[in-house]
């Protein structure tokens, strides 16, 4: 056995730590481990065992937690390759890959010490001592938790325990701790019982044997010494047997952890009855896909298709295919997308050979299923962002639904984006990656037509449906016309009036929740901000409160101004809370109803809804872009947008691309029933290109002119961009460490790597932390990567704290 292992630790470190490994125990790559690390106990995953000692002196792991890897070969090489990209820490990589931490149980535990004991003798006998600047509060509680550990013998007492027997704060244990009274110790461990089995070993052999006891012993000898116990129930002999032998010596009991790998796969009975009515265009995507497949190489491809024609049906037959030829498939889908309406389908479809990860799992039912995965019984698996490292055997399909969309990137540590990390998975795996959407992103669309990635194409709506007709409305005529600010133009008013008399469905999309999104004081200008964050407080009607909707603070509603205690406060704009009384206000009988992320708390809520909208229980569905995104209700003919120009006001180089997709998206909710689909486009910008290509629905069109734009201003796709972001919550550490890192940029030599800042970033105040950037471009990925990690290791040696130097790679925001 190698006498150290490399094990990668989820701290924010760039590196993987060296610990010595005991004889009797047997890490394996791929496999968890429990280690000290500093005061801690903490699992990680080896990553190499060898015989190189290192210079320092190492800790010996504490044990052995799997038999068998938890990451294969190919999950352990994507683990180093978004470490490596990403500039990510390894261990936290591992982290996000595994959802098994409801395994691991965090567990602190205390006992008195000599010291302790010396106090509690004091304080009996003479009081409280007179020179401390303790509280009386504090000194009766510190005694209680001396009383309590002095009488349970110096036993570990668990933290849990003990503060619910004498209701101190951990502030309070943690000082006793430093004046050395308690001694703390981390007694962390894996928690799932039902991972280990019983295992009888053979340890000697001697003395008289009957019958029995003799057949248990050569069946043990016979098979290395060890089998499952349970196992050797299938003997015929009388269970008292094994009971004796342990009593006598011969034999010992022990745990070990489960076998991950034991397959449980069963006969399976086709469950499909689908008929897939498919045109030629989705038949020959299908076939293009299969072959793909049958090819066992990797290959990419992009499926654009407009809204409404049939991607999903393609995907789910390609699914099948894959399943009926014993492989393994994964489909991604955005946040939103995976309603119980769906999940239905997709278990009337797999059966039980379907695994579901949504968000709304919790720990542990995460790690059942990943364990059902793991064991093969679950070939299928469709889930968001983290679904990508679903631990499948004989990976054939990837595919990414709704590809454009930015839930795939995942905006903290690692900063991986679920779309790219499945087609460098495929790779790995020599497996097909499909990439759908009906507005792909440009960067997806130029690899298609450079041809890093086959096209294919489904230009028409099912059943040859027209696409909705799309009519702009320019607000600001409306405004000149009416003398004031409409919110709901006469034209939209007009058309929702006679979808409504003709009994037809109406959505009406506003991207902005809560009531108002400003609040302003009309004497000193001022806005009210949140505390946290130089952002403005939203006001909420319902909740009677002001939300920040990047931290979640409250405040209650202003009577005047915070800043100068003028009472002219003004509640300006609109968000989806008021456009739904006013649209209540102008069509009273309407049943209308409203979907954002106020109303929407889970999966449910946002099924409920729809639902509702399906079964011609509303009329009218006001909301976000939730309504926006994929969803097939046959009745809406009409689509109101109000608003969804407003991101092309933001600093940000994809606005135009978030608003043409937007558009888009929305824009193909209407129409997909019998009756056709019209669209009102309301619009500042009506002269803008992404206003006017989303109108005539030519993706195309809007492509070519986005594509000018970013080669002009070397930007994606003809650009690599990173964006690091330095934060503190001290104004001084973040413009001095801003200041360290752009002098480092200006002083040494990055060739074709342009960096622009230290800038004050967009939002220069979020969550508490002050906050500046530099924004990164190279034509070359290596480039860039090259001096990132060169920065990283100077903001290393200048001690400035790995955490609050952020590098988003491809960054989705520049926020
Ligand atoms: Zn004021
Ligand atoms: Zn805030």
């Amino acid at each position: 056995m190698p006498e150290f292992c490399d094990v990668a630790v989820a701290v924010p470190l760039d590196m993987v730590f060296t610990y010595a490994v005991l004889p009797d125990a047997a890490p394996v790559v791929g496999g968890r481990v429990l280690v000290p690390f500093r005061q801690q106990r903490m699992t990680g995953i080896v990553f190499e065992l060898h015989d190189r000692k290192p210079a320092v002196t190492t800790k010996t792991i504490i044990s052995v937690l799997d038999s068998s890897p938890v990451l294969d070969d190919i999950l352990l090489r994507l683990a180093g390759w978004i470490a490596n990209y990403y500039l990510a820490p390894i261990g936290e990589v591992c982290r996000t890959m595994l959802p098994l931490m409801a395994e691991f149980k965090r567990s602190i535990g205390y006992r008195i010490t000599d010291q302790g004991h010396t106090t509690l003798h004091m304080a009996g006998m003479s009081g409280s001592s007179a020179r401390s600047r303790r509280t009386p509060e504090e000194q009766i509680a510190e005694f209680a938790v001396l009383d309590y550990l002095a009488g349970s013998d110096g036993e570990l007492v668990r933290e849990q325990t003990l503060r619910s027997a004498t209701r101190v704060s951990r502030k309070i244990l943690a000082g006793m701790v430093r004046k050395k009274w308690l001694a703390r110790e981390d007694v962390s461990a894996p928690q799932d019982a039902k991972r280990t089995i019983k295992i009888a070993a053979l340890k000697l052999v001697e003395g008289k044997l009957n019958d029995n006891q003799r057949m248990l012993i050569e069946t043990l000898s016979a098979s290395g010494s060890k089998l499952p116990v349970e196992s050797l129930q299938g003997l015929e002999i009388p269970r008292t047997t094994l009971g004796t032998l342990v009593k006598r010596g011969l034999i010992e009991i022990i745990e070990e952890p489960a076998d991950f790998t034991i397959s449980r796969s069963k006969p399976r009975q086709s469950p499909f009855d689908f008929d897939f009515n498919f045109n030629d265009a989705q038949k020959s995507a299908l076939n293009g896909m299969r072959q793909a497949v049958d090819g066992r190489k990797f290959s990419g491809m992009l499926l654009h298709g407009v809204t409404g024609s049939g991607k999903t049906a393609v995907y789910l037959a390609c699914m099948r295919a894959v399943l009926e030829a014993g492989r393994s498939a994964i489909l991604l889908v955005p946040e939103i997308g995976l309603t119980p309406a769906v999940a239905a389908d997709l278990h009337q479809m797999f059966g039980d050979e379907v695994a579901i990860l949504h968000s709304a799992l919790s720990d542990r039912e995460r790690a059942q299923q990943w364990h059902r995965i793991r064991r093969k019984e679950a070939r299928i698996v469709v889930g968001t962002r983290s679904a990508v490292f679903a631990p499948v055997d004989d990976l054939a399909l990837i595919i990414v639904d709704e590809e454009h969309d930015s839930s795939y990137k995942q905006e903290e540590t690692p900063r991986y984006h679920a779309r790219d990390v499945a087609v460098v998975r495929a790779k790995l795996s020599n497996a097909v990656v499909v990439l759908g959407s009906a507005t792909p992103s440009l960067e997806s669309y130029f690899n298609a037509k450079t041809h890093k990635y086959a096209l294919i194409e489904l230009p028409d709506r099912v059943e040859k449906r027209p696409l909705p007709e799309v009519q702009i409305v320019d607000m600001r005529l409306e405004f000149q016309d009416t003398g004031h600010e409409q919110v709901i133009s006469r034209k939209l008013a007009d058309e929702i009036k006679d979808r409504l008399e003709r009994r037809e469905q109406v959505m009406v999309l506003l991207n902005r929740r809560g009531y108002s999104p400003v609040v302003l004081c009309r004497t000193c200008g001022r806005k009210l901000e949140c505390n946290n964050c130089a952002i403005a407080l939203t006001h909420h009607k319902r909740e009677h409160k002001m939300i920040c909707h990047y931290c979640g603070y409250t405040a209650p509603v202003p009577k005047g101004c915070v800043h100068c205690g003028s009472e002219y406060v003004y509640f300006l704009g609109t968000g989806s809370e008021k456009l739904e009384e006013l649209l209540h206000g102008m069509f009273p009988e309407a049943r209308i109803a409203r979907l954002d992320r106020d109303t929407v708390r889970g999966h449910e809520d946002f099924e409920r809804t729809l639902s509702a909208l399906n079964e011609g229980e509303l009329d009218l569905l006001v909301g976000t872009q939730m309504i926006a995104k994929g969803h097939d209700i046959h009745g809406v003919t009409l689509v109101g947008v109000v608003g969804a120009d407003v991101a092309l006001g933001l600093p940000d180089f994809r606005a135009a691309e978030r608003t043409f997709q937007l558009l888009t998206q929305v824009a193909g909710r209407a129409g997909r029933g019998q009756s056709p689909g019209k669209v009102i486009l309301q619009t500042y910008f009506q002269d803008h290109y992404a206003v006017q290509y989303a109108a005539r629905h030519d993706f195309i069109g809007f492509y070519e002119k986005e594509l000018q734009f970013r080669r002009w201003m070397h930007y994606p796709p003809y650009s690599a961009l990173a964006n690091v972001l330095v934060r503190s919550n001290q104004l001084d550490d973040a413009l001095q460490w801003s200041g360290v890192l752009g002098k480092w940029f200006n002083g040494t030599r990055h060739e074709g790597v342009r960096v622009l800042g230290p800038a004050a970033a967009p939002i220069m105040r979020l969550k508490q932390d002050y906050r500046y950037h530099f924004v990164l471009k190279s034509p070359s990925r290596e480039k860039l990567n090259t001096t990132l990690r060169s920065m990283l290791s100077y903001a290393g040696q200048q001690k400035i704290p790995r955490t609050q130097v952020i590098v988003d790679m491809d960054a989705l925001w520049l926020m």
